[in-house]
């Protein structure tokens, strides 16, 4: 590989940030953009199996993650109104021994800090929002709204479920409202203390329509927080999300437990946010431009998995390009979609029908899946 080939990823979510840190890693030069002034604490809880923590291992982050997380033994999915236990969905130790890696549950935005520090920092590039491209065929010139320009061998398009690139490839396309909304608050732990209750490390209450999911974001047990899939009228959404109520939340889930009952009263903030979705895209690149995570295959998040497969993307995408060298960029990209697209839509229809986990199952099929150790599907089998 030339020292000169030159690689951008554009956008510093959890998916750019591992596609930076794999590639550097792998020995490529690689520059990431991101449209965000700075970084900052965004987003809430999020759930990280072993089959992400296998990739971390590779960056070096697995065990600064797992320090900071919180390491539930079991995913129980309750009956909102009896408390039933639906399903006991063995983690812990059990998956350490069965799917090679830990199960966590974390802050998002302290797992993008962590991410963040595997780049190399000269290379991470902040207020810079792409606002065009060009493929030459032998180059991708990005212009970006602050007037600046680059030129580059490849670019990859980690920009999330509103992708310029996606754009760029196929044209303009709002994505689609799906019908539900998830309300999401972070509890502070000490808010707890005062209820004979007992908070699960990692719990979803279910009933016929809605559901909420509730989970430890630290591993001191001192942020607690939740989120739901409640189905909701379509009204005109402005920015990601908007403020929401206790009061909205008591009316949402009126007949829950009394455990959801203690969470609402305690909850300080509480935001709504729409989930959206997109259709199988036909393509994932064309030319130099190749897609991942959300950009590619958005999904409702039911299965916690959308920034899994956004980070399983990013170590594919890098085993493909060290398989074939960045000069046969078009059969990488061939090979990625081979072996991605199959395990991502069959994640995308899962998570968007919330059944995972809801009875007793088998979650091997997400959970013991090993990136490095499945062999390679050639470009031709997608
Ligand atoms: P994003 O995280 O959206 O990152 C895209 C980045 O690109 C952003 O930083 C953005 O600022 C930047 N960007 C956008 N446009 C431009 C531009 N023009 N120029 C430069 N930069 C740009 N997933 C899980 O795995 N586990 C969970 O528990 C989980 N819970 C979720 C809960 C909710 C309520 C929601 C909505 C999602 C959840 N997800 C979860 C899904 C997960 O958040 C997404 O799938 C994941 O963040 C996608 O990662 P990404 O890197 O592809 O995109």
């Amino acid at each position: 590989m030339s020292s000169q080939q030159k690689i951008a990823v554009i956008g510093a979510g959890l998916g750019g940030a591992a596609a930076a840190a794999l590639l550097q890693k792998a020995g490529f030069q690689v520059d990431l953009y991101e449209q965000s002034p700075s970084f900052s604490r965004l987003g809430a809880g999020i759930h990280m199996g072993p089959n992400v923590l296998k990739i971390f291992r590779q960056i070096g982050i697995e065990k600064p993650l797992e320090a900071m997380a919180s390491h539930p033994d079991f995913w129980f999915s309750r009956d909102a109104d009896t408390g039933d236990y639906l399903s006991r969905i063995p983690l812990g130790q059990f998956a350490r021994r069965e799917y090679g890696a830990a199960y966590v549950t974390v802050h998002r935005g302290d797992l993008q800090a962590l991410q963040m520090t595997a780049i190399k920092p000269e290379s991470i590039h902040f207020g810079k929002c792409l606002q065009s491209v060009e493929d030459s065929g032998s180059e991708v010139l990005l212009r970006f709204t602050d007037g600046s320009e680059t030129r580059v061998d490849i670019v990859i398009g980690a920009d999330g479920i509103n992708s310029k690139l996606r754009e760029h490839l196929l044209g303009p396309e709002a994505p689609s409202y799906s019908g539900w909304v998830a309300h999401r608050a972070l509890i502070r732990g000490e808010q707890l203390a005062k209820y004979n209750l007992n908070f699960e490390d990692c719990v979803k209450w279910w009933s016929e329509d809605r559901h909420l999911m509730v989970y430890y974001t630290t591993g001191k047990r001192d942020e607690y927080y939740y989120v739901s899939g409640v189905p909701h009228p379509a009204w005109d959404f402005q920015g990601s999300f908007v403020p929401s109520s206790r009061e909205e939340m008591y009316e949402a889930f009126a007949n829950y437990h009394p455990v959801v009952q203690a969470l609402i009263e305690s909850s300080e903030q509480v935001t709504k946010w729409p989930l959206l979705n997109r259709k199988p895209l036909p393509l994932w690149s064309e030319g130099r431009i190749v897609l991942l995570g959300d950009a590619c295959h958005p999904m409702k998040p039911h299965m916690a998995q959308g920034a899994a497969m956004a980070i399983e993307d990013a170590a594919m995408l890098t085993r493909c390009l060290q398989e074939t060298g960045l000069n046969d960029y078009s059969t990488a990209f061939k090979l990625y979609e081979s072996n991605r697209k199959e395990r991502a839509s069959r994640v995308q229809a899962v998570s968007n029908a919330n059944t995972f986990l809801r009875t007793q199952e088998d979650p091997a099929w997400v959970y013991g899946y090993d990136l490095y150790s499945h062999p390679l599907k050639s470009e031709n089998a997608a």
